[in-house]
């Protein structure tokens, strides 16, 4: 079948924050840049951050980049790379000054200065208060972030390809990457897009578990058409879940309520943050806040008749300070858990968040990978940003606003450092003959498999093991169950069936093709977390209750092809100040 063929110079995969930030600097650079997205770009799951994005301004009280490298550095329990993070904070004051010149709406403090709240483990002078670093517009900044993008690039002709779904990388015989094969998802349209440079920004994979508080469209495309490529996926064992999301609903209550002055209460109207972490309490580090709720429900403190959720209190704030910092989250609660939160607390649960792992990337934004046993190599014409990147600058656990940050500081990073490669790359490579071979496979399959499940029947069944078997706290017998029963579903995934072959809206075979992406995730986050026998960060396990530097303080690697796992070493020294030492992590 001959499939139409259009060549640019990047092709970008993901309209969100970092894909967005990336192909703004590529397009004022003159290249030729095309932006492919599931959805209408601004629908990219950027769009409903709520809290802010974290910099050193230093507008309400002192505050300095030194100080924010160190509370990262500390919230990732040690496993993020200290040079990447130097970069990131450092960056963070220009960039944030750069999307105020963008024209991105900010709320402001009565001096003018762009407005700053406390954010959990956002802390001055090395740990020893809550300092206001996040910068934020209501609690609607990812709203303000995506749309001034947006409007950017459509002045600086970037071209979109809206409603179009990259289905796999195109990599040649010398491992190098030269775009992707896409589908437009109105007319099942199969194009190829070659490119010298390709960027993936394809955001996050909450997908995965059943309560998540991601949209419908974090099916960890990225990571699974890179694995299927062969590339390794760092870190997936961790990830974050939310102190604070709906009970029953999922959806999102920023930190930012925290920020403001709420807090959390159990059964018998106590403040218990205090108990878990003295000083930072409420805002403490995220994964401190949901396993002291994890523990109150587990010790029978729990609210409502069957005690599996505690209550964000913030009526104390007046309902002025509510409709006017957070407006958004007054809407939710009404909505979603049929509360005015000026008059009565949110029923709240640790709710999966944030995928810490992802395709490993240097602080330029390019794939690097392991070749045999000798040092990493980057792999040619690969780069990828944002949330479906592991650069790694949130380690075991990221702290709140820095992933707003992360997409800024590494779009814009990767963007230059695609811009200084392609000078020395000036010519499309010849395309492989059998560059559509896999995606047109696995399309194939769809269009002729007989007798098979359901996609949402075999969805659910993940969605299921994930969240029991790989939640809060992680259980050793649950865990290797969890491997075991994710492998079985695995199996399920390669003969699912879609039984409503027409292409009106095409949703049952966009959500084929996206299972193939999520298994993928949901496989090297189970089989990484049965293997780490630690806890770090939002790695919590029963049985190895404690970090273990000796023997764990290292990033791993899983390889799809075979299931393997290997590890490497956490990039400890930063590019021009000390490292931080290894400390115990208290808040
Ligand atoms: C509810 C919520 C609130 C949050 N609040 C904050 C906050 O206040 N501060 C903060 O720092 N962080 C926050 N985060 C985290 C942060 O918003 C995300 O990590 C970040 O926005 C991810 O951005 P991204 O650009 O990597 O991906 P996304 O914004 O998720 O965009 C992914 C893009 O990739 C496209 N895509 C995916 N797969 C394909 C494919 N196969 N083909 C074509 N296109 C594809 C999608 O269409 C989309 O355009 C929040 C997250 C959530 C879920």
């Amino acid at each position: 079948m001959a499939i139409t063929k259009r060549t640019f110079d990047v092709v970008v995969v993901g309209a969100g924050g970092a894909g967005m930030r990336a192909a703004l600097t590529l397009s004022h650079a003159g290249l030729k840049v095309a932006v492919l997205s599931k959805v209408f770009p601004t629908r990219s799951h950027t769009v409903a951050a709520q809290g802010g994005i974290a910099a050193s301004l230093g507008n309400v009280n002192e505050d300095n980049w030194l100080w924010h490298m160190y509370d990262t550095v500390k919230g990732s329990d040690y496993l993020g790379d200290q040079d990447a993070i130097e970069y990131m904070c450092r960056a963070a004051p220009e960039v944030v000054y750069e999307l105020e010149h963008f024209g991105m709406p900010f709320d402001r403090l009565d001096s003018g200065k762009i407005y700053q709240r406390p954010f959990g483990g956002h802390m001055q002078d090395y740990g020893k208060n809550p300092v206001p670093r996040a910068c934020a517009a209501a609690d609607r900044t990812g709203h303000a972030l995506l749309h001034t993008l947006y409007q950017q690039n459509v002045k600086a002709n970037t071209n979109f390809f809206v409603e179009w779904m990259a289905l796999d990388l195109i990599r040649d015989q010398d491992g190098d990457v030269q775009g992707v094969v896409a589908m437009e998802i109105e007319t099942s349209e199969v194009m190829i897009l070659q490119a010298r440079a390709t960027l993936f920004a394809t955001g996050g994979a909450g997908r995965i578990f059943s309560a998540s508080t991601n949209a419908y469209i974090n099916t960890g495309d990225g990571l699974g058409m890179a694995a299927r490529a062969g590339i390794p996926l760092e870190d997936m064992e961790f990830y974050q879940f939310h102190p604070t999301g709906v009970h029953g609903a999922g959806v999102l209550i920023t930190e930012g309520v925290r920020g403001e002055g709420g807090y959390l209460v159990n059964k018998d109207g106590e403040r218990f943050m205090p108990r878990y972490a003295p000083t930072a309490k409420d805002l403490a580090s995220r994964d401190v806040v949901s396993r002291a709720m994890a523990t109150e429900i587990k010790e029978g403190r729990g609210c409502g008749p069957h005690g599996d959720h505690v209550l964000l209190k913030l009526d104390h704030l007046g309902d002025e300070v509510i409709r006017h910092r957070l407006p958004g989250i007054r809407d939710i609660a009404l909505k979603f858990a049929h509360v005015d939160p000026s008059k009565a607390p949110i029923p709240v649960v640790p709710t999966a968040h944030y995928m810490m792992g992802g395709i490993p990337t240097n602080y330029h934004g390019q794939v690097v990978a392991p070749q045999g046993t000798g040092p990493d190599v980057v792999v040619q014409g690969f780069y990828a940003v944002g949330e479906c990147a592991c650069v790694s600058v949130h380690g075991a656990n990221r702290l709140g606003c820095n992933s707003l940050l992360d997409l800024i500081v590494f779009g814009r990073s990767a963007a230059r450092q695609i811009i200084e490669d392609l000078k020395a790359n000036p010519n499309h490579k010849p395309l492989p003959a059998d560059a559509a071979e896999r995606p047109l496979s696995r399309l194939a399959r769809l269009e002729e498999q007989k007798n098979g499940e359901r996609v949402a029947d075999v969805g659910d069944a993940m969605r299921k093991v994930m969240q029991k078997h790989c939640g809060v706290f992680r259980f050793p017998d649950l865990l290797a169950e969890g491997v075991a029963q994710i492998r079985e579903v695995a199996e399920r995934v390669k003969t699912t069936e879609i039984k409503d072959k027409s292409k009106v809206f095409n949703i049952a075979r966009v959500e084929a093709l996206e299972l193939d992406n999520l298994i993928e995730v949901a496989q090297a986050t189970m089989t990484a977390a049965e293997a780490r026998k630690e806890s770090r960060g939002a790695h919590a396990r029963e049985d190895f209750p404690d970090r273990d530097d000796k023997n764990w303080l290292k990033h791993s690697l899983y390889f799809s092809e075979d299931r393997r796992l290997d590890y490497k070493p956490v990039r400890l020294k930063p590019l021009t100040v000390d490292t931080f030492p290894l400390k115990a992590r208290v808040y």
